[in-house]
This record gives structure tokens, sequence and C-alpha cells, in this order.
């Protein structure tokens, strides 16, 4: 069996997430290829094949501010049934050039079409060192950042970002953040991060961002790295309620992994 397939075009689903409920997949990356800030081993797309923090010298692989707007539009203006717009797709969406515009625009396209639809966002947190990306949170209902480790080393070697992107710097940056979400995906073998310091560290981490909720998961579709194994879901439950009393933020595991992005 192989990772799964890109999205082939701007809009994906509706996809029935436990989590979000019917949501309609919004993706800015290139269709061609993964485009990524991040190389995760447990990334149901692959490998990364186009690792950046820069996304602007392959804007012309991206569809345009307008071509989202357009298709948005008709989603929102038809009988599609869906409860969430979801930005994720193949790879990071804040990459896209001037992210927080196309995001304004979306939301006043909802306010008008569909007024009460909820926007989500799944990002992998390294952009939130731009303005111009903390600048887009204020249109986003549901922001769900990613969070799967509680050292550089585990960070490192589970997300493998692009050179110069810290885990320090990430937590700085969600903890200047009210009202988020953290999702995270835990996995065993070589690498993990479910070893007892693993998980002292991270929930040092959760503690010090203080999100609304946590949400864990692990892997159960084939990973670009086979000598990772998913966490049973008995362990995934005791590793929540342990997140929960150590951090007094609530924790839930979740087993299985919606299909609409970010490899969870
Ligand atoms: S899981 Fe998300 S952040 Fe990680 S490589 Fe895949 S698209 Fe990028």
């Amino acid at each position: 069996m192989s990772c799964l397939p890109l999205q082939k075009g701007i809009l994906y689903g509706p996809i029935d997430s436990r989590r979000l409920g019917k949501s309609l997949g919004i993706n800015l990356m290139p269709t061609g290829y993964k485009l990524c800030s991040f190389n995760c081993v447990y990334c149901h797309y692959g490998w990364t094949e186009v690792h950046a923090l820069d996304a602007a010298p392959f804007i012309k692989d991206m569809p345009s501010h307008d071509d989202v707007v357009d298709a948005v539009e008709s989603a929102l203006k038809s009988r599609l049934e869906f409860d969430y717009l979801t930005f994720s797709g193949n790879g990071e969406p804040t990459l896209y050039p001037q992210f927080a515009t196309l995001v304004e625009r979306i939301s006043r396209s909802r306010d008008r079409c569909r007024p009460g639809l909820k926007i989500a966002l799944l990002s992998n947190s390294s952009g939130l060192g731009l303005p111009e990306v903390k600048s887009s949170i204020k249109y986003i209902d549901i922001p769900v950042f990613k969070l799967d480790a509680g050292n550089e080393d585990v960070f490192k070697s589970i997300n493998r970002p692009f050179p110069g992107v810290s885990l320090d710097g990430i937590t700085a940056n969600l903890r200047s953040l009210s009202g988020i979400m953290i999702q995270t995906v835990l996995v065993t073998g070589d690498p993990g991060n479910v070893g007892d310091e693993d998980l002292n560290e991270y929930f040092v981490r959760i503690s010090d961002i203080k999100p609304q909720y946590v949400h864990i998961y692990s892997i159960d579709r084939p990973v670009p790295n086979t000598s990772i194994a998913r966490v049973l879901p008995d362990e995934l439950e005791r590793i929540a309620e342990l997140g929960g009393s150590r951090t007094g933020v609530p924790f839930k595991a979740f087993f299985i992994k919606q299909q609409y992005g970010h490899g969870a």
C-alpha cells in the first residue's frame, strides 16, 4: 500500500470528520507536488517533495486568489452540504503568499453566502513567525495547530522542519495566541514521541501554550517512514487522561484519522 494521492484541485470533499463535522477542504498548494515546511515521518501524502518556508518561487504552481475565491463562492452558493471550510491540502496552507488577504476575502464570501458557516485552519505552526500569518487568525473560527514534540531533538526527528524552524520559536508563537486548538500525532518506533520523558516535556509545552483543547491521534494508513508504528487506542486514551491531569487542558484521543490534511 502506498501513501494517499495529493488533492487534485482547489476544493476537496466534503469529508466527514468527527472533529469538524462535514468539512469542505481548501487546497492552496500545488497539485503536482507536496510543498511543505515540514517533512513529517507520518505524513499521509508521503515525503515532502518541495521543502520550503518561502513559497513565493512556486507561486506559478498555485491557484490565484481570484481562482480560490471563485471556487469557494461557487460551493457556498451551491446545494452542497458542509459545516466547515477547512484550509489544509497538499502541504502547509499558511505558506500561500498573502495568506491573510485571501482568508479575509473567503470570510467575506462566507458572510455574504452562508453566514454562520465556520472556517477552520489546519496548520503545522511554522508560519506563525510571520505577522502576515498571525493576522489571518482573526478570520479563522477554528484555528488548529500542530505540536508533536516536547524537545528540539524529537521535533527534528518527527517533523523534519525546514532549517531555522525551531520548536522554541513555534511554542512562543503559539503561546501568544488565544483560543487555539492543538493537534498532535503520536507514534512509536524510530523515531517516536511517546517515551516518558518525551511526554513530560510535551505536557510542559502544552501547559505553557494553554490551548482550548488538545486532540491526539496516531497513524492508521501507510506512512513514508516504515520504521514507525501506531500507538494503540488504550495507550492513546491513557496519554489523553495523563495530559488532561498534568496540564489542566482538555485532551481527547481519536483513533481514526481524517483525510483532510496534515497527516491527521
Ligand atoms: S503532515 Fe502536514 S506538516 Fe507534516 S509534512 Fe505532511 S503536510 Fe507537512
